[in-house]
């Protein structure tokens, strides 16, 4: 029943996971029930963004430090790719990483709650995420997997700036996740996120911009091209089917995202799966599979930024479902 409501008000954008299962998180439940508003169950669907007073964040260059484990995480080392690359071919390029949501945000329900205005409507500044059963949360896959591409796309020689440097702060704001791209004069951006469906639903989905006259026009097809990129690397690299319950053909156009709407520079969502369903969530549980997602993710953003350049790369060259993608190492951060 609650689902059902939940989903009703989040509508595409997925279900609302935040309504935490045990764990010991007995205070998220707490802090929901408290902002127990419209606005609430809003802030937990999909693609809200976060106010700079949450202590957002500045546009931070991601380095390669060392960071928490996520849930599959084994001893090994991140795989490097300099070690197969012949060359740089993403040099000069500008890439932001939004992982989705942040890891304690369920805790501050009156600052993601604040509505912020994304042109389309006012939307909650930012919201939880989903999670799977066994209480693997969005936010942290999120982060585990923007880390991983990280290392990828700066290996190729990016330069990659994310909207947030850990999963253990407030937002920021929605509004501010694609302030940071824009600032950044990103030559591609996107927002990794992994999708609260419903349970029978499988398979990943890219969102991408609509038009709004007199703001996205200027990335409207950049952004389809940048999405057509990533879907086929996405499915080729980890064999994970478009999803069967949104979108069409795994691609999503939608006006209702603060991230999208506000971005002057060509950007993407990705539903990576779908963690209410069992199947997806064990993959997305699964570090080697995270890795694979990452090395997806990275092919994707070298076809669309270097298409002559990228042959050569670990990513381009990953056959589908081969098992060549190096599982991550322990120092790959995102893990509750
Ligand atoms: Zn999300």
């Amino acid at each position: 029943m609650r689902n059902v409501a939940l989903n009703w008000v989040c509508g595409r954008a997925g279900r609302v996971s935040g309504l935490p299962r045990a764990r010991g998180r007995a205070p998220r439940a707490a802090a929901f029930a408290a902002a127990g508003t419209l606005a609430g169950l809003l802030a937990a669907c999909t693609g809200a963004p976060v106010p700079s007073s949450a202590g957002a964040p500045a546009a931070a260059p991601v380095t390669s430090g060392p960071v928490t484990t996520g849930p599959g995480d084994s001893p090994a080392s991140a795989p490097s790719a300099s070690a197969t690359a012949p060359s740089r071919p993403l040099a000069g390029q500008v890439v932001v990483i939004d992982p989705g949501h942040n890891g304690d945000n369920w805790a501050h329900p009156s600052v993601i709650n604040q509505l912020v205005n994304i042109i389309t409507e006012m939307k909650p500044c930012d919201t939880t995420g989903t999670e799977t059963d066994a209480g693997y949360t969005e936010a942290a896959f999120n982060f585990n997997v923007a880390i991983r591409l990280a290392r990828l796309l700066r290996a190729e020689g990016a330069t990659v700036i994310l909207t947030r440097t850990s999963n253990h702060g407030v937002g920021p704001c929605i509004t501010q996740r694609a302030a940071i791209g824009n600032r950044a004069h990103a030559d591609a951006a996107i927002s990794i996120h992994a999708d609260g469906g419903p349970p029978g639903g499988t398979g990943f989905d890219v969102i991408e911009p609509g038009l709004i006259p007199g703001h996205t026009g200027a990335i409207v097809a950049p952004s389809h091209r940048l999405a057509l990129d990533i879907r086929a690397a996405y499915h080729r690299i980890t064999g994970e089917p478009y999803a069967s319950y949104v979108g069409h053909d795994a691609l999503d156009v939608r006006t209702d995202l603060g991230g999208l709407n506000l971005s002057t520079v060509p950007k993407v969502f990705i539903e990576c799966g779908n963690m209410r369903n069992a199947s997806d969530a064990a993959k997305l549980s699964s570090a080697a599979f995270r890795q694979r997602i990452a090395v997806a993710l990275a092919a994707g953003f070298t076809a669309f930024l270097a298409p002559t350049g990228g042959a050569g790369t670990p990513a381009a060259s990953v056959p589908a479902g081969g098992s060549s993608v190096p599982a991550g190492g322990a120092s790959i951060p995102g893990a509750p």
